[in-house]
């Protein structure tokens, strides 16, 4: 999905002090940059962060950091974001890397309506392959949790076998998040498929 093209948007992100423009000298560090040993919850693909900026809001006792790799996106982010919010940071990166920026420091991954990849071999793009798995084993502190939602059954059933496969185990699986779950964050994709009747399914995974 491409976002409307932002005009000033290396501005935007060049002047924000809440985007980190060198990600990897933080690496194994990040407790620095909060200034404080709570725990760090990561949204991979926030796209526009209603939902990170909203939990950042909400949880001032946990540390947030949104990763995008569309800089329009995270622009539109930054523009949002209020003032002094000291418990959110967000980077510009392809989660591709994601090693090179934490290590073994993360509590919590956020997938979030992730690209689904449909086509069998672009399997290795979606964030819940084994190869994805296999970077993100190295990031976490201690327990692994991955909180997942989509509209995508494909990406659904193809995250519930990877996981598993994993070493996962699965809980809160539901193929009806709002029917199941009540006063949830929701993200801008959520908002704009369940005002289409369409159901979301989600789980949490954790080894
Ligand atoms: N989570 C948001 C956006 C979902 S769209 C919401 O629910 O509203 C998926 C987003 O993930 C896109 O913005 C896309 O650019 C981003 N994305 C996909 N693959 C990525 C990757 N490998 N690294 C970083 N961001 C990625």
């Amino acid at each position: 999905m491409r976002f409307r093209n932002l005009k000033n948007k290396e501005n935007i992100l060049d002047e924000s002090t809440y985007v980190i423009k060198n990600p990897e000298e933080y690496r194994g560090m990040w407790k620095k940059v909060f200034n404080n040993n709570n725990p760090l919850y990561i949204e991979i693909g926030m796209g526009k962060g209603k939902f990170i900026i909203e939990n950042a809001i909400k949880n001032p006792n946990i540390n947030y950091i949104g990763i995008e790799r569309q800089d329009n996106a995270l622009a539109r982010a930054v523009k949002k974001v209020p003032v002094g919010l000291s418990n959110l940071r967000l980077i510009s990166m392809d989660a591709m890397n994601i090693e090179k920026v934490f290590d073994k420091e993360v509590d919590r991954i956020y997938l979030n309506f992730s690209d689904p990849w449909p086509k069998k071999r672009q399997g290795k793009r979606r964030l819940t392959s084994k190869i994805f798995l296999d970077k993100y084993e190295n990031i976490f502190k201690k327990e692994s949790n991955i909180f997942l939602r989509t509209d995508n059954e494909g990406l659904y059933t193809f995250s519930i076998e990877s996981l598993s496969s994993s070493g996962y185990s699965l809980y809160d699986v539901t193929f009806d998040l709002h029917r199941d779950f009540s006063d949830l964050i929701t993200t801008e994709y959520e908002d704009k498929f369940s005002s289409n009747g369409d159901k979301i399914y989600s789980l949490k995974a954790r080894k």
